[in-house]
């Protein structure tokens, strides 16, 4: 069965004891906030997502999304969950309050968003769009569109999607063809067909805001001659009420792998009644807030299902006999021992537990420099808290989801047979979170934004906020005792890590192909030795921690048993990782095109 326990003991440690969760509270934004709150809200979060969203889960994926006449329905039940989401406030969390918001902190969104993700992953896309698209909307809109659009979108009465895809175009969206005409009331018309358009059309709200990349006449070519514009489903009325219907209609919606009960829409633009978002010709700009916001969003829904993965997989090995313990029967009073007692479900349980907690420590820092950059009470804190955003940005987005269904596969090796067949629910953590490496520019396209353009800018400035920490803390630990062995692991692969990166810069500089050859083992070395950071400095708290008698013993004792296991069995990678960033590309591209 699909088991879910909300991992808020995880979520505090993290929050309050791994990172410094003090420091979002000082923030003249987040003044009214402090950890007790945190930790309430995401109680309710929990329960919420647990309660509602799970039941929800698996007749989701056997009903699906059915189109009629232009009409999407979501699967029974989907309706009255969005429903108690909103008017239990879950729209509004993180959002503004200037606009109708509660103005948490970005870092408790994100974990409410984990804990969504890992219990109903195709629910969480409805609201997880409109957030992006708000995102948007509120650095680039007018005044008088943010304020027509963005509270009802907070209180999710009205959600939103981001069409960008064209059936030519999906990576290369310089190629897109949708057209805005400029009207004499300083409105536009939209014409063009959108494919794969997430919640595009559905019944959960009450207007939908499209927000569309097109292109204007007069437009450059390519990447530079893209605008982005503000098409609602239903156009607004003198007294901001939703009133006669725009031009845009839901042609189809995808039949596919996962997220069955997530609309995935064909939508085409007809004549349809827009107003442009930011500058003319600069719509990627704008769309790029949408999209980092949407990237890191992406990543954590590689985190919830590699959480909910685990957990199941747990429940499983517990209680399925088979075998008997290699070192003899450890339960002789039943048939069989439970799988749990075999060294190789434990690496794969093992490595569900690291990816998931991992994933969980290092996408709560990120989710913190995304708060201080945006709330930062002097300019160098912002800055360089978006330095670390933007270099970390593409690795939560590949590595968490490239984990997350790493995570999934495993559940279901864990439960043999009974994970292929459907009656248990983990096949759908396989098919549901697929998609993930995919969607929000794939993993391989994420590679080359971190060695292309992350790495490269300002002089690799990007690179203190990560590069910093770590070598600071090799220095101040090199004779802990409590670590041990690994500040050493630490230290071994922290320098396999600078030296790519100067391979990458210099062979990158002169040849291009150098860089795309070592981008995607890259972004895992970047992304595991950040892990190996944030593993090293758990064990150097949890291990005083745990000599004390008490509930939490075992909750530290664990903590350091996950910690050993990651050095052990997931670090070394990175040595493999760099040989091949080594190797270059000289083999990857010795046979010519038509030689495939
Ligand atoms: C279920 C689902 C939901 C989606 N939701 C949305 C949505 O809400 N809005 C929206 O606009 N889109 C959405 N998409 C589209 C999605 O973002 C694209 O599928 C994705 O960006 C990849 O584009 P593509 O499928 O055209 O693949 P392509 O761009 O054709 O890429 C194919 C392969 O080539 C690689 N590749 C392409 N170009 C390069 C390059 N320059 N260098 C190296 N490798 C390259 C890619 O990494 C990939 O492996 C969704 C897609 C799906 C399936």
């Amino acid at each position: 069965m699909q088991t879910y326990t909300p991992p808020l003991r995880d979520m505090k440690f993290v929050l309050t004891e791994l990172h410094d969760f003090s420091r979002l509270t000082a923030l003249e934004a987040f003044s009214e906030v402090d950890a007790d709150l945190a930790e309430t809200v995401l109680e309710e979060g929990g329960k919420f997502t647990s309660e509602v969203l799970l039941p929800l889960n698996m007749s989701g994926d056997r009903e699906g999304c059915r189109l009629e006449n232009g009409v999407v329905t979501t699967p029974h039940g989907f309706r009255d969950a969005y429903r108690q989401f909103c008017e239990g406030g879950w729209s509004a969390l993180s959002a503004p309050p200037e606009y109708g918001g509660q103005g948490l902190p970005e870092t408790i969104g994100m974990m409410l968003s984990e804990m969504i993700c890992a219990t109903n992953l195709s629910f969480g896309l409805y609201p997880g769009l409109t957030g992006g698209a708000m995102v948007a909307l509120r650095k680039y809109g007018s005044e008088e569109l943010k304020a027509q659009y963005l509270p009802k979108m907070i209180s999710g009465e009205w959600s939103g999607s981001m069409c960008l895809t064209e059936a030519h175009c999906g990576t290369d969206l310089g190629l897109l063809r949708t057209k805005a005409v400029p009207q004499e009331d300083g409105t536009y018309r939209l014409s063009g067909a959108k494919i794969f358009i997430s919640a595009g059309e559905h019944d959960l709200s009450e207007n939908i805001i499209h927000l569309v990349l097109a292109r204007l006449a007069d437009a450059p070519a390519g990447i530079k001659g893209i605008s982005l514009f503000l098409v609602p489903k239903f156009l607004l009325r003198d007294d901001g009420t939703p009133g006669e219907r725009n031009g845009v209609l839901c042609t189809g919606i995808e039949h596919k792998m996962g997220i069955k009960a997530s609309a995935t829409c064909q939508l085409a633009f007809d004549d349809a009644k827009g107003w442009l978002v930011g500058a003319p010709h600069k719509g990627m700009q704008a769309m790029f807030a949408m999209m980092n916001a949407e990237r890191l969003g992406v990543g954590i829904q590689g985190l919830g299902i590699a959480e909910v993965a685990y957990q199941s997989a747990v429940a499983y090995a517990k209680e399925r006999l088979q075998g008997r313990s290699l070192a003899g029967a450890k339960y002789p009073a039943l048939p069989a021992d439970p799988i749990v007692v075999h060294p190789d479900v434990r690496r794969m349980l093992m490595t569900m537990r690291v990816n998931a907690e991992g994933c969980r420590a290092l996408g709560a820092w990120v989710a913190m420099a995304l708060d201080v950059a945006e709330h930062g009470g002097d300019e160098r804190e912002r800055r360089d808290a978006e330095d670390f955003v933007a270099l970390m940005t593409p690795v939560v987005k590949a590595m968490f989801t490239d984990l997350g269904f790493e995570s999934a596969n495993l559940a279901m090796q864990t439960y043999g047979g009974h994970g292929y067949i459907a009656d248990h629910g983990v096949e759908q953590f396989v098919r549901d979170s697929r998609i993930a490496m995919i969607y929000e520019g794939t993993n391989g396209i994420q590679a080359l934004d971190l060695v292309g353009r992350k790495l490269p800018a300002h002089m690799g400035r990007n690179l203190r906020g990560l590069f910093h920490p770590i070598a600071a803390f090799i220095a101040e630990n090199k004779e802990n005792p409590l670590l041990g062995e690994m500040v050493t692991g630490l230290e071994r692969a922290f320098g396999a890590l600078q030296l790519a990166t100067g391979q990458i810069a210099e062979r990158g500089m002169k040849d291009p192909e150098e860089a795309g050859a070592a981008a995607t083992d890259y972004l895992r070395l970047i992304g595991l030795v950040s892990l190996a950071y944030l593993w090293a400095r758990t064990v150097a708290i949890a291990v005083p921690k745990s000599f004390a008698a008490g509930p939490d013993q075992a909750f530290y004792s664990t903590k350091i048993a996950s910690a050993r296991f990651f050095y052990d069995r997931v670090l070394p990678e990175s040595a493999s990782l760099y040989l091949k960033i080594k190797a270059g590309k000289a083999s990857m591209m010795a046979l010519a095109d038509d030689a495939f």
